[in-house]
């Protein structure tokens, strides 16, 4: 339990706040409501430590997100790169064989085919 004072508004000497809502000003007897003291911050460090520390792990979740995001991409990176070099390849194949077979072979074919029909 902490002890907290009050200025009186009046004369101004500090008055240690009690449980009840009213204080009663020893000097002067001006009495004050005591309304929603807890919403008041006691300690303004306390705040921005809280601030602060939200901020950290907002800041950390952002860099384990970006981390895992770069790896994801690169991931996918690698994987469309191999994709589209085993795809290159292939079609090159395909285009070697398809252009050898029309060179070597295309003449007789034809001459088979005119001969048939
Ligand atoms: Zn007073």
């Amino acid at each position: 339990m902490s002890i907290r004072t009050v200025a009186c508004p009046a004369c101004g000497i500090d008055l240690e706040v009690k449980d009840s809502k009213v204080l009663t000003c020893e000097l002067c007897g001006h009495q004050m409501i005591l309304e929603d003291e807890k919403k008041m911050p006691d300690n303004i460090d306390e705040i921005f430590e809280e601030v602060k520390k939200r901020y950290v792990s907002d800041a950390k979740e952002l860099k384990k997100t970006m981390s895992g995001f770069t790896i994801a991409a690169i991931v996918l990176f690698v994987v469309v790169f191999v994709v589209t070099i085993v795809f290159m390849m292939k079609s090159f194949n395909s285009a070697n064989d398809a252009m050898m077979k029309k060179v070597f072979s295309d003449p007789l074919e034809t001459s088979v085919q005119d001969s048939n029909g």
